[in-house]
């Protein structure tokens, strides 16, 4: 079946409009607050989505009747790009990682009460989420199978008891996805459900915000821990056991969101770049008429231009109902590598300049590196990649 990669006209109007809100309303306000969200507090965030609600680009993704524009994921990647131009945009439309993958999952998976519970008030900005799969070692990270986080059954619910940390979002959220082990030991492939845990649950507590290398994303990376936390029988997501099916409905689509919003940034980050080679003298010549600077420059055009047409290669997967299990971790893992290339070097281009706070090419470069560990590190990924056509070359009989 041939690929097409083009966008429908409402796409394109709508990421046009995007492109100019972003850059009109949400960017002032990015450089007033120096690339940081959490410095304006919960006060910027509705002020932004206000005007994001406005303006009629709010939850783009999310279906109408819960008040978005219901795009595919070739839409998205269209519309998330512009969104990410600049670092609160994302925020500004609601569809800033945690709370877009679980308002995606929700609407996979969710059940028609929980949906008016929880993705309602979601997708109208009204809470805030967050998704708590990742354990301290020995427990889940690279390899999911190692949950050790326990959901035991009592009289109408379940008992959670374990430990997460790493948790976007946690601090201020109204509810976490808990992914829990319902049956089986750590190191087994599955056994693992999906919680709803309330933030007034006196069993789930945030212990602390763990300080990181980026800071933009709303309600920090937080450790929390699961003590005797008793949720009810409809507080499972979907059904029982079937955690880690569901995590792959979330996790591929949430990394091709990541690509899009971060592809963003890095065209920021070249336009950028593109300005000061323009502009600054030196050795009697402009410094983009020096060979060294354009190969910076041309190889950030080829990353960028190569990360886009993988993300949407894998998008059209997704939006045809195939796995794109392979795809999505190729255009990942690409992407989290390009993405930080492109920063880098253009910081390089940019000098001494580049490193100030004249310009937020030191913030995108913080802000960009954690991309290359969270929602699979590049190794992973490229295990998966190469074990995959390893098993596809076995399949042919293929034989040098
Ligand atoms: C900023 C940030 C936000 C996050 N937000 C969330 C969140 O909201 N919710 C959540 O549940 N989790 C979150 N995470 C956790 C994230 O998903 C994990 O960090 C990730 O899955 C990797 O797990 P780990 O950190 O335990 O690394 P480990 O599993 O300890 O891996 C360490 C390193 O081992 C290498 N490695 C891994 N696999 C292989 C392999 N097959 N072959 C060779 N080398 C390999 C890689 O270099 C990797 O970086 C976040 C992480 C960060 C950094």
């Amino acid at each position: 079946m041939p690929i097409d990669l083009s966008h429908e006209p409402r796409v394109e109007e709508l990421a046009r409009r995007t492109a100019r809100f972003v850059r009109e309303v949400v960017v002032p306000e990015e450089e007033r607050y120096g690339g940081v969200a959490a410095v304006g507090g919960e006060e910027l965030r509705g002020r932004l989505q206000a005007a994001a609600k406005q303006a009629g680009l709010f939850a783009p993704h999310v279906a109408p009747e819960y008040g978005g524009h219901g795009l595919d994921m070739r839409g998205r990647a269209a519309v998330f790009e512009e969104a990410g131009w600049s670092l609160f945009g994302p925020l500004a439309l609601n569809i800033a990682a945690p709370d877009e993958g679980n308002m995606h999952l929700l609407e996979a998976v969710a059940t028609h009460p929980q949906r008016e519970h929880y993705l309602r008030p979601l997708a109208q900005g009204e809470v805030r989420s967050c998704f708590a799969m990742t354990e301290p070692a020995p427990g889940a990270g690279s390899d999911p199978a190692a949950l050790s986080t326990r959901a035991t059954k009592v009289a109408g619910g379940w008992r959670i008891d374990g430990r997460k940390w790493f948790i976007t979002g946690a601090d201020g959220a109204a509810f976490a996805i808990c992914m829990a082990r319902t049956s089986g030991e750590p190191g087994d492939r599955g056994g693992a459900t999906m919680f709803l845990v309330d933030v007034d649950n006196p069993g789930m507590k945030i212990i602390r915000h763990i300080d990181t290398l980026d800071e933009s994303l709303f309600g920090g990376h937080c450790e929390m821990v699961f003590d005797d936390c008793v949720v009810s029988d409809d507080a499972v997501l979907g059904e029982v056991d079937k955690g880690y099916d569901y995590a792959q409905v979330r996790l591929g689509p949430a990394r091709m969101t990541h690509c899009m919003r971060w592809l963003g940034i890095a065209r920021r980050a070249q336009e950028i770049a593109l300005a000061r080679a323009s502009e600054r003298e030196l050795f009697g010549s402009r410094l983009g008429d020096l060979g060294m600077v354009q190969g910076m420059i041309a190889d950030s055009e080829i990353d960028i231009a190569a990360a886009r047409a993988l993300t949407l290669q894998a998008c059209w997967e997704l939006d045809h109902g195939r796995s794109a299990a392979q795809s999505t971790a190729i255009a990942k893992a690409f992407t989290a590598e390009a993405v930080w290339r492109v920063v880098d070097r253009a910081l390089q281009v940019c000098g001494s300049l580049g490193v100030s706070g004249d310009v937020l090419l030191g913030r995108f470069l913080r802000e960009v590196r954690p991309f290359r560990i969270y929602d699979g590190p590049t190794e992973t990924h490229r295990w998966a990649i190469a074990r995959r056509a390893l098993r596809g070359s076995r399949a042919h009989g293929n034989v040098t």
